[in-house]
């Protein structure tokens, strides 16, 4: 597939969730006339937490829209992780001020809803970029003209819109991936995460201000606040077969119970303190397949979907819309080496914080002698030697 320049045609961005819609802002400012679809009749507020640790905040802040988004978010002073057999802590992870200081940018918890409409009102009111909804991105064919055409459903209708190149940022089943040979397919883990947010003011007072990790075999916790600390975020995983392609499910708290039967009381009546929980199933995506081929290229969950156990998901592909952006200024005539080339760019990064994540869906659930010897490394730790561990990850910024 090959064009002849890139005249005046716009780059249609599949999905409108955080990596594309950041891909948006970040192409925009590079002078291209951009299209977001998406197959979502409303961007509706589904989801739950998401971190936005100090990388990602550095691209936001380019994006201009980090001050929006300050009032949603929450910034806690430690990460404080705890035995889910003994009920005792473990270690503790500096966080707040201490990561704020050494990377310039703070590391938030925030609502994915609220991160989406902060995008998406900036989007909206940035000239140059148009958003679609209920248009499903299904293929990009050549023309005999200077431009391809992207083919998108919107309900029984099909259309065309003329393009210079497509972004895939449709997520974990991504449809745009399939038009790059030798993808490689979303990937169940065997572990599903159960996810509600209460008001703070509804649980005991232990629960609010610091994030919690807490271990357990076969089901780990993940607890912290969200909405400048009016809500907690609650998610429970659990080892489970059950498997679907949605964020939203409806999850029964009585099977979640007795996933957590042999946990602290106060856990328990945690778990106690909603009714409305939601489930989805964990798929990855293995980084190391391709993520381009000639004018389509892959961003976030569509090129490299993350198990949430580095709480990176979100921040690779506001990364990514970054990265992209710089290897496609405007009048870039090749386009498709220039996707090549944020492919090469970004694929070791993304690989490696991609394994973290694979190790920890191990090493969260360990049993016997490893459960007892990960306890003891961390009960040896130092709470900043814990916090800077990740430096390298942390400490990323766009002009890297
Ligand atoms: C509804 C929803 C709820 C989520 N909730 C959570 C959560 O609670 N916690 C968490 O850690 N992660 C959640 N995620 C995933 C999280 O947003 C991503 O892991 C991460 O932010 C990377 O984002 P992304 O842009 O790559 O993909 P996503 O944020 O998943 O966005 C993909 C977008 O593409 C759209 N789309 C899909 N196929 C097509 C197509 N063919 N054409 C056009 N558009 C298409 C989807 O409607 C969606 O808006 C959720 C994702 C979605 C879509």
């Amino acid at each position: 597939m090959s064009t002849n320049g890139e005249a005046d045609h716009p780059i249609v961005i599949a999905g409108a969730g955080i990596g594309g819609l950041a891909a948006a802002l970040a192409l925009r400012a590079q002078g291209h006339e951009i299209i977001v679809m998406d197959k979502a009749r409303a961007l509706e507020e589904v989801g739950a937490g998401l971190q936005l640790s100090p990388n990602a905040c550095a691209v936001l802040a380019k994006l201009g829209v980090l001050d929006e988004l300050a009032p949603f978010a929450y910034a806690p002073d430690n990460l404080r992780i705890w035995s889910g057999t003994t009920g005792r802590q473990l270690a503790t992870v500096r966080m707040g001020t201490f990561l704020k200081d050494r990377h310039g940018q703070p590391f938030w918890q925030i609502h994915r809803a609220d991160l989406q409409r902060v995008l998406r009102n900036k989007a909206e009111a940035t000239e140059g970029i148009s958003l679609r909804l209920s248009s499903e991105v299904v293929d990009l064919t050549a023309t005999p003209y200077d431009h391809l055409t992207c083919i998108y459903q919107d309900a029984e209708v099909t259309g065309n819109e003329g393009c210079k190149a497509l972004i895939g940022a449709d997520g974990v089943w991504s449809r745009v991936r399939r038009l790059v040979p030798g993808h490689r397919n979303a990937h169940f883990s065997g572990q599903v995460a159960y996810r509600t947010t209460v008001p703070i003011d509804t649980v005991p007072t232990r629960w609010a201000g610091d994030a919690g990790l807490w271990l357990h075999q076969k089901t780990h916790l993940v607890h912290y606040p969200l909405r400048g600390g009016r809500e907690l975020n609650i998610v429970a995983l659990a080892e489970e077969a059950w498997q679907d392609e949605t964020w939203s499910a409806k999850a029964d708290q009585e099977t979640l119970l007795k996933l957590f039967r042999d946990w602290p009381t106060e856990v328990r009546n945690l778990l106690r303190s909603s009714d409305n929980w939601l489930k989805w199933a964990l798929c990855s995506v293995h980084a190391s397949g391709p993520w381009s081929h000639g004018h389509i290229a892959l961003i976030g969950d569509a090129a490299h979907a993350m198990l949430p156990f580095m709480a990176q998901g979100a921040a690779m592909a506001i990364e990514d819309a970054a990265i992209l952006a710089r290897h496609l200024p405007k009048g870039t005539d090749n386009i498709p080496a220039a996707l090549r080339a944020y492919e090469r760019h970004r694929k070791s990064r993304v690989s490696r914080v991609q394994n973290i994540s694979f190790g920890n869906a191990r090493t969260f659930h360990y049993s016997g002698a490893l459960a007892f010897a990960r306890d003891t490394v961390m009960k040896l730790s130092k709470p900043t030697s814990l916090a800077t561990r990740f430096d390298d990850i942390y400490g990323w910024t766009p002009e890297q």
